[in-house]
């Protein structure tokens, strides 16, 4: 069945669809069924070549443009998404096996508040005036030229966007390579764009593996690299750029803390616990997957945990009444399923799941582990899937320091109903997103990024300016020069 919405090629170069059957060839597995749904091709040499010069081409006229302008195509980019909201959530769907009720949610518009609040903040910026006595030094906000986007498989729309609009806003240009397992939402992001009126060659989608994003970063004509994905990746996409001194955002992985002290309210505590680990089947960077919980609590929070996961629904993603989703690929799911055998192994309590369903498709039903202690592999390791560590503690200075010891620092958050206690722990959180009685918001006005190994640099918020932007400074001297000889 070919649905309405499945890009027509691979590529997305200068404006239009491109195709290069030459390029190696990728399948586009529906994860909720193993069904072939599309095959897209690597792009060759030539094509990056291609869509490096048209992005090159393209953007010194972009950057010319007073900002408003640069603005009024993102706004109408914003608004085309949330009209097609439904089908491009269905496509989302379809990539990446996240229910539908999710999706309609969380992707598309989560696109199109990125495309409108960066169209809303090009016209905004601004440099500065610093008078220095008669003198005075004024700055320009330039971009940095052309910038690449890398994208993980979670979230393909969502990344896209999220890269795309500050860098356009900024007057840059954009080439992006999303994930080869989930290739096509990007090239729906690049024709809306394309149809809100952005100039050809601004925003430009490239499929491949690994070796099409190191191409990519290793070209001296790449100014920027903003990576979406995972520490080991970050680690090398970040000494490739160095090489290249050039700019990077690193939004990497995470192994979170969310604490649920004595006073809390538990079915906000189990509500927190269950959206910080099993929305999108657990497949969320800023995921709590370390919950630690007040030894007074525990058993009263692992059963509620328990009596609420029997509402999950592992349907057809497609039906708007499922609410857990397949893994995304098969080896997703021989990685989380390493892990629910090593977990037992390592001697953690099974409460409820891990079961791999006997399906079509990549399923496995959502796993809580209780009694997990902070050596054990589930409490060190990003696993990326539906698996919960439940870890007691009996103070909140050893729960702080607890949660602080990995190399992670992506997000972290708290449950209680002692506003001063709530502050006083957030504030000696490693993470750079942290949470009060609440768990994996992410507005668009407010700065996502990582600590330590988590990341560097900021998405979303006017932080997200300061990533794709570089100041100039101009001295203006208004007397007559003094040299010494
Ligand atoms: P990966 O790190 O495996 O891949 C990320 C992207 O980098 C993919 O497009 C991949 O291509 C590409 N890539 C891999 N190697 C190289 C290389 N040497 N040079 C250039 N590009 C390369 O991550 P996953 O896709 O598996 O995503 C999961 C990870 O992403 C998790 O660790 C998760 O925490 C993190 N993540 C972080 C988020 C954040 O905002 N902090 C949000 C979402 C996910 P390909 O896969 O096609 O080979």
């Amino acid at each position: 069945m070919t649905y309405p919405t499945q890009p027509t090629a691979s590529h997305h170069i200068a404006g239009a669809y491109v195709e290069d059957t030459a390029g190696t060839p990728i399948p586009v597995i529906c994860p909720a069924t193993g069904e072939t749904i599309a095959t897209v091709h690597a792009a060759t040499p030539e094509l990056i070549g291609r869509a490096i010069t048209a992005a090159r081409e393209a953007q010194g006229a972009w950057a010319a443009l007073p900002g408003v302008e640069r603005g009024r195509v993102l706004r109408r980019a914003a608004d085309l998404m949330r009209e097609r909201n439904r089908d491009l959530s269905v496509l989302e769907t379809r990539d990446t096996g996240k229910p539908l009720q999710e999706t309609l949610v969380a992707d598309a518009t989560s696109g199109a508040d990125a495309l409108e609040y960066f169209g809303g903040l090009a016209g905004a910026l601004t440099g500065e005036h610093i008078q220095l006595g008669e003198d005075w030094v004024y700055t320009r906000r330039e971009p940095l030229g052309v910038c690449l986007g890398i994208g993980a498989w979670n979230y393909p729309t969502q990344i896209a966007c999220w890269k795309a609009a500050p860098a356009l806003a900024c007057g840059n240009a954009m080439i992006f390579k999303p994930s080869e397992t989930t290739p096509l939402c990007a090239l729906k992001v690049a024709e809306i764009l394309t149809e809100a009126g952005l100039p050809a060659g601004l925003f430009n989608v490239l499929q491949g593996a690994g070796d099409v994003g190191a191409a990519l970063v290793d070209d001296p004509r790449i100014d920027k690299v903003s990576l979406t994905g995972s520490v080991p990746t970050g680690r090398r996409i970040y000494a490739a750029a160095a090489a290249g001194i050039k700019h990077v955002t690193m939004e990497l992985g995470g192994k979170s803390p969310l604490i649920v002290f004595d006073d809390a309210d538990i079915e906000d505590a189990v509500g927190g616990a269950i959206l910080g680990n099993f929305y999108s089947s657990g497949q969320v960077c800023s995921n709590g997957t370390r919950v630690f919980v007040h030894r007074s609590i525990k058993e009263k929070f692992l059963t509620r945990l328990a009596e609420r996961l029997q509402g999950a629904v592992l349907g057809d993603p497609l039906d708007e009444a499922t609410n857990f989703g397949p893994l995304v690929s098969a080896r997703q799911l021989e990685i989380v399923q390493g892990h629910v055998t090593r977990a037992r192994d390592e001697g953690a309590r099974l409460i409820t799941g891990g079961e791999v369903l006997d399906r079509p498709g990549f399923w496995i039903t959502p796993a809580v582990f209780a009694d997990v202690t902070d050596s054990m592999t589930i409490a060190r390791d990003e696993i990326f899937g539906p698996v919960m560590a439940v870890l007691d503690f009996d103070t909140e200075d050893e729960v702080i320091a607890r949660a602080n010891a990995t190399e992670y620092g992506l997000s972290a958050g708290v449950f209680t109903r002692d506003i001063g206690r709530a502050h006083r722990v957030v504030a000696r959180m490693e993470a750079g997103t942290c949470f009060i009685n609440s768990y994996n918001d992410a507005p668009v006005e407010a700065p996502f990024g990582g600590m330590k190994a988590s990341g560097v640099g900021r998405e979303n918020s006017k932080a997200a300016i300061e990533h794709y932007s570089q100041l100039k400074s101009v001295y203006v001297r208004m007397g007559r020069v003094e040299a010494p000889f």
